[in-house]
């Protein structure tokens, strides 16, 4: 089996499922370590910051630092630091869209932004998607963080960022911007910060829409579990594959 320098995880539904890890995963990170690999973790949860992702991480046994960890918010802040220099942020978002945001010296507004930043906010209401609708008439940019249109909870799929950014597109006709994947933005971010070649990446995950996509479409190799959202039996019947399907990645320890 070849070795990577840059294995690359998802989160939810691969290194976690919600509160509780995900064991074989757990032990696959244990056995890269030792090896001398340090994984990366790349989520389109733009939620949390990515100090609260390196927390939740350490309560589960998983020590990184904190430069290991991409979320979508991260690369939606650093993409309008770049494409929009000087100009102003709405959020619609959680903190840590927000910090992520502050982190690149982006001036966060509460009126006449310059551009609308989405991201995954339940304390939503019905006036604060008004109002980016309004902002994205008068001429504001609309950057979404991620597109997924459903987020799985214990009672079934609840609606996801991509859903409400929809919500805004119809009303608006402005489509969005997403940056989260299968958008390549979080894998260019660490492929140039950390100096990468493609063929040394690879990135793991559950979703085939999003995980697989993202690395299929960038050009790296790509890893399946069968532990969230796809299933192993529809991911082979694709016409992209990924380059490998395992149930769990216990199957990789020792290769
Ligand atoms: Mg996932």
């Amino acid at each position: 089996m070849k070795s990577y320098l840059a294995y690359i995880f998802d989160l939810d539904g691969t290194v976690y499922r919600g509160k509780e890890v995900i064991e074989d995963s757990k032990t696959f990170i244990s056995y890269l370590k030792e090896k001398g690999i340090e994984p990366f973790y790349a989520t389109n949860n733009a939620n949390m910051t990515a100090a609260q992702v390196q927390e939740k991480l350490k309560k589960m046994g998983i020590e990184t630092s904190i430069d290991r960890i991409m979320t979508s918010a991260i690369a939606t802040a650093k993409y309008i630091a770049t494409a929009y220099p000087q100009k102003t942020a709405k959020v619609l978002g959680g903190d840590g869209l927000k910090q992520a945001l502050l982190d690149e010296g982006v001036e966060v507004v509460t009126e006449q932004p310059d551009v609308v930043a989405q991201g995954m906010n339940t304390e939503l209401t019905y006036h604060m998607l008004a109002d980016i609708c309004f902002d994205i008439q008068n001429g504001a940019s609309f950057v979404v963080t991620n597109p997924d249109v459903k987020y799985p909870t214990e009672r079934g799929f609840a609606p996801g960022n991509g859903a409400l950014a929809e919500m805004v597109h119809t009303v608006t006709g402005v489509e969005p911007l997403y940056i989260g994947k299968p958008a390549s933005n979080m894998l260019e971010l660490i492929r140039t910060s950390f100096d990468l070649q493609k063929e040394d990446m690879i990135m793991i995950g559950d979703n085939y829409d999003t995980d697989m996509m993202c690395g299929i479409q960038y050009g790296i190799d790509t890893l399946h579990v069968n532990t969230g959202v796809s299933r192993t039996d529809d991911v082979k019947k694709k016409e992209l594959r990924p380059t490998f399907t395992v149930d769990t990645l216990i199957e990789w320890v020792g290769n």
